[in-house]
């Protein structure tokens, strides 16, 4: 149908169909910006299970945990602030911060995932196939490591934890993210939960374990990292929140060994 389309509509008239398609979106405007790639919107798309409304970026696709972990990241973290050289590792990459930590000189970058082929991003960082509780790396190899919302995922995640403390250089530092359900005491499991429908209802996503709560730092304590759990988000305006579609309530479990 493209083909043909392509073949009786004069190219001129296609091109300028395409352009008032593009300038005609009902997301067109000015109210949001994205800090990873200056796109501006009316409002962010909506995004999850049970759909919230100005979430994920038109352009980049970033959700509202990367725009406020890439903000953090230029104004915290000192690759990007002192223009310090380290070696990194990367969980699961979202490709805004696969882009970002590959394309920069300072950082020896090792990108890592259970099935390497989902992530085919054509940079120089091969994706190396790592499990995470039984992580193919020497102790004390990492600077800084990034674990963004994979824990969820995981049965055993004491071990997971314990794995990342372990590669984690003495000084290192590490970005671990996950969902948590603040009005929980306790992270609920309970794996007697084993079909996708189930676990959705439960856990609230289909490839979900548990559901965090306030002892998510406990259990990373346990595993022998310094807990730091940063009220970041904190440092923006209410218009500032509304301006890069940041959740306010969101904290940065920053981890050191
Ligand atoms: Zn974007």
């Amino acid at each position: 149908m493209k083909y043909l389309l392509k073949k009786i509509v004069p190219n001129t008239i296609l091109k300028a169909y395409r352009a008032y398609r593009k300038n005609n979106k009902p997301y067109n405007g000015k109210g949001v910006v994205c800090p990873i790639c200056s796109s501006k919107f009316k409002y962010f798309g909506s995004y999850g299970v049970f759909p919230r409304g100005n979430a994920k970026c038109y352009t980049c696709g970033a959700l509202e945990r990367d725009r406020l972990l890439w903000k953090y990241f230029h104004e915290k973290v000192s690759f990007f602030t002192k223009n310090v050289k380290g070696k990194v590792l990367h969980f699961a990459p979202e490709k805004v911060f696969y882009q970002l930590f590959d394309t920069n000189k300072n950082i020896e970058y090792v990108p890592c995932d259970l099935t390497p082929e989902r992530f085919l991003f054509n940079g120089k960082s091969q994706i190396i196939k790592a499990n995470i509780t039984n992580i193919p790396f020497e102790d004390n190899t990492y600077d800084f490591i990034i674990c963004n919302h994979v824990l969820e995922h995981i049965p055993d995640d004491a071990l997971a934890m314990s794995e990342l403390y372990r590669v984690m250089k003495k000084g290192g530092q590490g970005i671990f993210q996950v969902p948590i359900n603040y009005d929980l005491e306790l992270t609920y499991e309970d794996f007697s939960i084993t079909t996708p429908e189930g676990r959705e209802k439960a856990f609230g996503q289909k490839d979900h374990v548990r559901w965090y709560g306030l002892d998510y730092k406990t259990k990373l304590e346990a595993a022998g990292f310094k807990v730091y759990i940063d009220e970041y988000v904190k440092s923006f305006t209410s218009k500032e929140l509304k301006k890069y579609g940041l959740i306010s309530t969101e904290l940065i479990y920053n981890c050191s060994k």
